[in-house]
């Protein structure tokens, strides 16, 4: 049983940045977040908040320790520094040997090195956020909660790559899918709140944030995922391309004498809704230049929901009974402009949308956007910190395993 001050540190190391937050042991809101950026660099500086205040700070050129020590003694003066009892800490790629949330020790570290092939630029940083808790709090134990672990349950025939099978076999190449934190977080919120029977469900959650990925999840387990081995596949996202005919690939390396890198470089940063509208990866930004009639921002937009009704369509596929469709993300949450117009797009399933009721689903709110009952469409905010901090107060048996309570919601299903 957690004690009411009990805290969980729940990081979030990316290469050159570092979010934290702080999260009651028996639940609740963060008490203090914040975020370093630029580390590394001469600009480098942490945002530091809790209920009332926000301070910002340079780092003077200072890396993931410097944050981690910055952070640890934000949080003495703010008198919660001795109440954590663990760290989580969020890490992209867990391959094929993490099906679940996993406590640290020398032998997962050594596993999380041994996948960094498979996530190059993220695990690598992963890593540095356990290594400088290690050392900035020896005596706390860690948690590791993986992007792709809820997707372990997707069967050969949905992960497999249709290319000769020794490269899975000797390299693990294969789909894998990412986002698997907030996806499990939507399955089980989806259930509590449609009064699902957890045995017997079938749902597909669309995750759409800067980087954007849509689930089909059947009982409670994953069954398909639009992203694959890496987070570029599936989904238009902000600056990511999503799936892209290879053939495209290897003509636009040769015809502008680019490297693959450079390719691939193109593909994560350049592409998606920016390189459609030649404008902005920002949905918000792009709605309102397509408002103001920007031609580029209205492909843009209308390339995301072309593509992402197709994905759930094909997710479908997956399912036994299409009980409900799920957006979540900062996209999914607020913006009533593209869930509309998703949703329309799947009429061959008889979704009908409830425009009142889309319109004022925003703004961290859930509910039900759909006319149609079975399939519903409704909205559900996510909380990866949450789950990732109850991942760890459970591993380490200082609280139940099962969800944290549903937020209060304007859901009423009978
Ligand atoms: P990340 O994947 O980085 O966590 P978020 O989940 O915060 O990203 O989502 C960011 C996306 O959500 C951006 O494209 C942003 O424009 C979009 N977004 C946030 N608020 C709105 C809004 N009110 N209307 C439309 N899009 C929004």
């Amino acid at each position: 049983m957690a004690y009411i001050s009990e805290l969980v540190l729940v990081i979030n190391c990316g290469s050159s940045s570092l979010k934290f937050s702080v999260i009651p042991a028996s639940g609740g809101g963060p008490l203090a977040s914040g975020l370093a950026e630029c580390l590394g660099r001469p600009e480098a500086r942490i945002v530091l908040k809790s209920a009332d205040t926000k301070t910002v700070n340079s780092l003077h050129g200072g890396s993931h320790d410097s944050a981690l020590a910055a952070i640890l003694r934000y949080l003495a003066e703010q008198r919660l520094l001795d109440r954590i009892v663990v760290v989580g800490h969020r890490v992209v790629h867990g391959g094929e040997r993490f099906s679940a949330s996993a406590l640290v020790t020398p032998e997962v570290i050594a596993d999380i090195e041994a996948v960094a092939a498979l996530a190059p630029l993220h695990n690598p940083a992963n890593l540095l956020g356990i290594r400088a808790c290690a050392q900035g709090l020896p005596a706390i134990p860690q948690v590791v909660v993986f992007d792709t672990a809820f997707h372990q349950t997707i069967a050969a025939a949905a992960f497999t790559y249709a290319i000769p099978q020794r490269l899975y076999r000797d390299q693990g190449v294969r789909r894998y899918g990412f986002h698997g934190t907030s996806h499990r977080y939507i399955a089980g919120q989806t259930v509590e709140l449609l009064r699902l029977d957890p045995q017997d469900h079938g749902i597909v959650i669309a995750h759409l944030g800067n980087g954007a990925s849509a689930t089909a999840v059947s009982n409670g387990e994953s069954v398909d995922t639009t992203m694959g081995m890496t987070p570029l596949e599936g989904l238009v996202m902000g600056t990511r391309s999503g799936d892209i005919d290879f053939g495209v690939v290897a003509h636009v390396a040769r015809t502008n004498r680019l490297s693959l890198d450079e390719v691939e470089t193109m593909l994560n940063t350049q592409s998606g809704l920016l390189g459609i509208s030649e404008l902005s990866g920002d949905c918000r930004a792009l709605e309102q230049a397509a408002q103001a009639g920007h031609p580029g921002a209205i492909l843009a937009l209308d390339v995301f929901v072309h593509r992402l009704a197709r994905h759930i369509g094909g997710l479908a596929a997956s399912l036994d009974n299409f009980d409900a469709l799920v957006f979540t993300g900062g996209i999914g949450e607020n913006s009533a402009l593209l869930r509309a117009k998703t949703i329309e797009s799947l009429r061959v399933f008889g979704f009908t949308l409830n425009r009142e009721a889309n319109e004022r689903t925003v703004g961290g709110r859930s509910g039900r956007i759909s006319r149609s009952r079975r399939p519903t469409a409704i909205v559900i905010p996510t909380d990866e910190e949450g789950l990732i901090a109850r991942d760890a107060t459970a591993i380490l048996g200082i609280s139940p395993s099962g969800g944290f309570p549903a937020q209060p919601s304007d859901l009423h299903i009978a």
